[in-house]
């Protein structure tokens, strides 16, 4: 079980912010923001990648009702969702970052001088720029 399945199966805490049958949101353990919330359906998908459609519908309502019970949907907010290896998924277990409570940054991630692509051709690409 990833720890999100255990959180889900409430073998280890978290810090709850709203709950449905299928969805949980608990606010982030190591905040990247004033408000940083995750969403998450109850049943364990890798990531977007791998999500239907249907849970998505549901899991929109739910991060609206997320972001209006905390005031953010009036504020403003942002979702992020991490996926694989290059999106920086260290979870894998499906989830939104909602996060808020203050106006956030917004800039440039790639990985100044670590940074490389999968093919020469993507590489050519970037010389471009
Ligand atoms: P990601 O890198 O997109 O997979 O994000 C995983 C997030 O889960 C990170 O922001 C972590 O701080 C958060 N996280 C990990 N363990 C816990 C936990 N037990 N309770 C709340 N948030 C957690």
């Amino acid at each position: 079980m990833n720890i999100f399945e255990k959180i889900v199966a409430g073998e280890i805490p978290c810090n709850k912010v709203h709950e449905n049958e299928s969805y949980l949101a608990f606010h982030d353990i190591s905040p990247k923001a004033p408000i940083h919330i995750l969403a998450i359906p109850k049943k364990c998908y890798t990531s977007f990648q791998d999500v239907p459609p249907s849970v998505m519908a549901g899991l929109t309502s739910f991060i609206q009702e997320v972001a209006h019970k905390v005031g953010l949907d009036q504020s403003g907010y942002r979702i992020i969702s991490n996926i694989g290896q290059d999106g920086g998924q260290e979870v894998p277990h499906l989830h939104f970052h909602i996060l808020g409570g203050g106006r956030l940054s917004w800039g440039d991630f790639r990985e100044h001088g670590a940074m490389h692509s999968h093919s020469p051709k993507e590489d050519d690409n970037k010389k471009s720029l």
